[in-house]
């Protein structure tokens, strides 16, 4: 009788059970996520990036993702958003100054510590998750140590390398870039060591990348380059030493994936912000691209059903825009060239708010390599600008990524979404 009790009550509470299940696994919880962010990348780069590479219709692995928003990112004390803010609030929820990294509005850039703020890494940390950081910048750069670290001033990058190994909640993966941060300086600390201490392996080139043994391997810091990393565009020609971006990420989804309690992973496309800086048109592209491979690894690598995927940018940077007309089957020629046709025959089809390269007269004749665009303001470097940038989205927890948010509100999807 009891048993038999027992049973009827448990198929009573079988569809409830599963419905709860379900909605919590393939709905709101996620056990791992990761966060792409392309810095610097509008709207109008992604479509230049398609178009030079796939044509009008062809598709990004980033024009995959089912859910999109559109994202303010003002600073707190900027109309314009520097990365450090923008880092800041989609790594901590709160906004801050700019140029300022983890710490809150109270910090006076260069002048006085804020209040410190706390990190999603801190939270997964402190949650039992793995977490790491990929970049093509310097992992000591402003996207990627606002996630870990706390100053008033995003330059102090050999506090911010210390500040790395001192934080008892670090990430267990960090590649990238900025070796010469890491090395013993004179009279300085040798932060590598330290961290070798700590159980981190080292690695310092594409080669052992590779070796890396992931099975055996909880933490790992791949420093590929003494600054930054490579221009996708230059990477074998300067130095065949570096992994792309693409590699790094799969690399760290293979170490961070062997914890059962889940890991968070944030990937930076780091310098698309500084070709773009320069009004480098194909440099811009082809960086955006191999930000895009990496979404691509990562979307072919991880269970969906289990795992949160984000991509962001921090802000645009340029005004970047593509104008004129051309056939459509002239892909990425015309990008890359002169309007053929229209009202501004003659011109780039590519052009910026602000930066290098002003021009007031059509282009004359062009050589086959060459790329153009011409800016509207002279200056030396394009200035970052204020229009929204975009948030895309997939799996438990994606369901959030709609209509107009804050930047801020992609630290709070996440935090949801993994429930730390
Ligand atoms: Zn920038």
């Amino acid at each position: 009788m009891g048993r038999f009790f027992r049973f009827v009550a448990s198929l009573l509470f079988l569809p409830f059970a599963l419905a709860i299940t379900t909605s919590a696994e393939t709905k709101l919880q996620a056990k791992s996520a990761i966060l792409f962010i392309a810095d610097g990348m509008g709207l109008a780069m992604i479509t230049a990036a398609r178009i030079y590479d796939r044509g009008v219709s062809g598709q990004l692995h980033i024009d995959l993702f089912p859910k999109t928003a559109i994202v303010k990112t003002h600073s707190s004390d900027n109309i314009v958003t520097d990365s450090g803010a923008a880092a800041t609030a989609i790594a901590t929820g709160v906004k801050t100054n700019n140029n300022v990294i983890g710490e809150d509005k109270t910090a006076i850039f260069k002048r006085r510590h804020g209040k410190r703020l706390t990190t999603i890494v801190d939270l997964a940390v402190k949650a039992g998750k793995s977490v790491g950081l990929v970049t093509t910048r310097r992992v000591t750069n402003t996207t990627p140590a606002a996630f870990y670290s706390h100053h008033h001033n995003k330059f102090a990058e050999l506090a911010i390398a210390g500040q790395f190994v001192d934080d008892e909640l670090r990430p267990h993966v960090l590649l990238g870039g900025g070796r010469r941060f890491w090395l013993p300086s004179k009279g300085g600390r040798n932060l590598l060591q330290e961290l070798k201490v700590k159980g981190y392996t080292y690695v310092d080139s594409k080669k052992d990348l590779e070796k890396v043994k992931s099975k055996n391997t909880e933490k790992l810091i791949g420093l590929f380059s003494m600054d930054d990393m490579s221009y996708e565009l230059d990477r074998n020609s300067v130095d065949s030493t570096q992994p792309t971006l693409a590699e790094m990420t799969s690399t760290a989804i293979e170490v961070l994936g062997k914890n059962p309690s889940g890991y968070f992973l944030m990937v930076e496309g780091g310098r698309i912000d500084q070709a773009a800086h320069n009004n480098d048109v194909l440099r811009t592209i082809t960086d955006i691209l191999a930000f895009d491979e990496a979404v691509g690894v990562a979307m072919k690598a991880v269970d969906v059903k289990q795992t949160l995927l984000l991509m962001t940018s921090d802000h645009e940077t340029g005004g970047f825009t593509v104008s004129g007309s051309a056939p459509v089957d002239t892909k990425g020629k015309a990008l890359l060239g002169k309007s053929p046709m229209g009202r501004i025959k003659g011109y780039p089809m590519v052009n910026w708010a602000s930066g290098p390269g002003r021009q007031r007269r059509p282009v004359g004749k062009i050589k086959s390599q060459e790329h153009l665009s011409h800016s509207l303001i002279p200056s030396r470097l394009s200035e970052h600008t204020a229009v929204d940038v975009i948030l895309a989205g997939m799996g438990p927890g994606s369901q959030k990524v709609h209509g107009f948010l804050d930047n801020t509100e992609i630290f709070t999807i996440i935090k949801a979404a993994l429930n730390i």
